[in-house]
C-alpha cells in the first residue's frame, strides 16, 4: 500500500518524486548513506537545480587544494563537468565569475585576479529549501506557511555567528556530518515548538564561509 504524500517544498501538490536533502550534486560518489530523500512533486525538484550548480560551485571554489573533500568535487565532478559532460556549466560560472584588480595598500595595481562573486537571491533560495528539508526531516510535516526563514551568510566572519547569545544555542546543538566534512551542520529546535530553531552549516570544511538559518513562527 502507497501513501500518497504532498510536496515538501509546495505543499500543495502530490508528490511523485524524492529529492536530495542537501543537494546531491556536492557530494562526491558514492553518496553517503545519511544522505535523506524528501518527497517533493517534479516542479518543485527541478526548480532549483540552476541556482543548486551556482551554490555549489561557489563552496567549492578556493577548497580545492584546502582539503579532501574540497579537492575530490573540483576533480572527480566540476571539472568533468565543465569539460563537456554539462556543457550549460560552463556559461553559467562564467556569468558570475569576474576579474577584479589586485591594489597594493599603497595603491598601486598588482594584477588581476578571479573573484566569484554569488548572487545573494542564490543562496536565499538554496539555504530556504534546506530549512524546509530540515524541518520535514524532524518533525515529517511540511513547514506552515506563517512560520519566517531567515539566512544568513559570514562571509569570511564566522565570529559574527559565534557570539552571545548564539553560543548558547551552538553548545545544545546537535552536530551533523555528511559526506566527510562535505556539510556539516549543528541543529538547535525548541522542544515544544520545533517551527523555532536555528541552524549552522558548513560545506567543504570552509569556515570562511559560514551559513546560518533561523525559522520562528511570526
Ligand atoms: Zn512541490
Amino acid at each position: 500500500m502507497s501513501i500518497s504524500k504532498k510536496c515538501y517544498l509546495c505543499g500543495s501538490k502530490l508528490a511523485d518524486t524524492r529529492d536530495h536533502l542537501f543537494p546531491s550534486s556536492l557530494f562526491n560518489k558514492p553518496l553517503p548513506a545519511n544522505l535523506r530523500t524528501l518527497p517533493a512533486c517534479t516542479e518543485c525538484n527541478n526548480a532549483l537545480s540552476s541556482d543548486e550548480e551556482k551554490f555549489r560551485v561557489f563552496l567549492a571554489s578556493g577548497m580545492a587544494y584546502e582539503n579532501e573533500p574540497g579537492f575530490r568535487i573540483w576533480n572527480e565532478r566540476i571539472r568533468p563537468d565543465l569539460k563537456g559532460r554539462r556543457p550549460l556549466l560552463k556559461p553559467t560560472i562564467r556569468s558570475y565569475i569576474r576579474k577584479a584588480r589586485v591594489i597594493s595598500e599603497s595603491g598601486a595595481l598588482l594584477g588581476r585576479t578571479l573573484v566569484l562573486e554569488m548572487d545573494g537571491e542564490v543562496i536565499n533560495r538554496v539555504l530556504r529549501k534546506i530549512a524546509k528539508g530540515l524541518y520535514y526531516l524532524d518533525t515529517g510535516a511540511i513547514l506552515p506557511e506563517n512560520v519566517q526563514i531567515l539566512v544568513d551568510y559570514a562571509n569570511g566572519k564566522p565570529e559574527r555567528f559565534l557570539s552571545p547569545p548564539l553560543d548558547e544555542a551552538i553548545k545544545g546543538a546537535k552536530r551533523v556530518d555528511l559526506g566527510n566534512g562535505v556539510v556539516t551542520y549543528w541543529r538547535n529546535t525548541m522542544k515544544d515548538d520545533p517551527t523555532n530553531s536555528i541552524t549552522w552549516l558548513m560545506f567543504y570544511k570552509d569556515k570562511d564561509k559560514l551559513f546560518m538559518i533561523c525559522t520562528y513562527r511570526g
